[in-house]
């Protein structure tokens, strides 16, 4: 909801989405005019903690853009428009440039922390994305193994042969690599086998509804054997609430994420909570 404000000091609130109805056309003009200016597409960053010792392990980067009419754009409003098109390409570069950069800077003051960036279905096709995720390694002085990219299940099963082929190509690289949303696609599990993933993600979904919903628990309960069978590491996404946490450290889950700890943030709020309190890195990772 949107708060308006009228001169006379009266508030009224109205849903978002009436004030904000960009057609797609207008949206993929508007996007390409915000990729090349600078400061309307930014990035926020959630922070990932450990359940054992609550700790920041990592981050995870979430695009916003500001638009100049239509205000604030979640992503899940402009990101399939630009899936459709070559756009997501140059976005895809953009998100990993601000990203790269911000880790630069942190590591520059001593935070040698992970940091996760969405990979769109489209970009796994794309075999010029290993190459380009090198040079932008090697533009800002990060060392691979900072960097984490996030796929979901669908993007991995498209077609399989060619994203693969990625996959493994940015593996060779040192990046690691997670899937998202795990639960909402179907991977098999030979699939999840043979691929160079060291990640899984919990689907919001399930971990929201696993303390009143028995399938859910069941799900999630699942979804971290399975991970840990497969030697992965298993983050969940969208924890909101103090008995999640404790309902996933008893599963022996590894890593949670969502409102619970911290909403995303911009680059300088995080800048202070990274100084204020560190992460389970500090001082063990390379700082170059
Ligand atoms: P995702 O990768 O699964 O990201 C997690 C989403 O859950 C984020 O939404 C985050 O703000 C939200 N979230 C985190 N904790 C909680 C919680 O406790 N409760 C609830 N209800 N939500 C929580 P956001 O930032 O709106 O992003 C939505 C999706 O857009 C992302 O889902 C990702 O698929 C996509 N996305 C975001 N940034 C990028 C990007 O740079 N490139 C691409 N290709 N996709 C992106
Ligand atoms: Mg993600
Ligand atoms: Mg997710
Ligand atoms: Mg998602």
């Amino acid at each position: 909801y949107v708060a308006k404000e009228f001169k006379s000091g009266a508030v009224i609130f109205e849903p978002e989405e009436h004030v904000t109805a960009p057609s797609r056309l207008t949206v993929l003009g508007d996007l390409r005019r915000a990729l090349e200016g600078a400061g309307e597409l930014f990035l926020n960053y959630q922070p990932k903690y450990t359940l054992d010792g609550e700790r920041i392990e990592g981050l995870e980067a979430l695009l916003r853009w500001r638009h100049p009419v239509h205000g604030l754009i979640p992503p899940d409003d402009f990101i399939p428009a630009a899936e459709g098109t070559g756009i997501i390409l140059r976005l895809t570069e953009h998100v990993l440039d601000l990203a790269l950069a911000q880790m630069r800077c942190w590591m520059d003051a001593g935070h040698g922390v992970p940091v996760a960036v969405n990979l769109s279905t489209r970009c796994l096709l794309d075999v010029g994305l290993p190459e380009l995720v090198r040079r932008l390694l090697t533009a800002h002085r990060v060392p691979a193994e900072l960097l984490r990219l996030e796929v979901t299940e669908s993007a991995v099963m498209g077609d399989a042969a060619r994203s693969m082929e990625v996959l493994q190509r940015l593996h060779d690289l040192g990046v690691k690599l997670s899937i998202d949303d795990f639960g909402t696609g179907y991977t098999s599990m030979a699939h999840l086998r043979r691929l160079p993933v060291d990640e899984l993600k919990i689907d919001r979904s399930f971990v929201l509804g696993m303390i009143s919903t028995a399938h859910d628990a069941v799900l999630v309960r699942t979804a971290v054997d399975l991970g840990h069978n497969l030697g992965l590491t298993v983050v969940a996404e969208g924890v909101e609430g103090a008995e999640h946490v404790a309902a996933l450290r008893d599963l022996g889950c590894d890593i949670a994420q969502g409102y619970h700890y911290a909403r995303p943030m911009g680059g300088e709020q995080m800048s202070e909570l990274l100084d204020r309190v560190g992460t389970i890195h500090d001082g063990s990772m390379p700082v170059v």
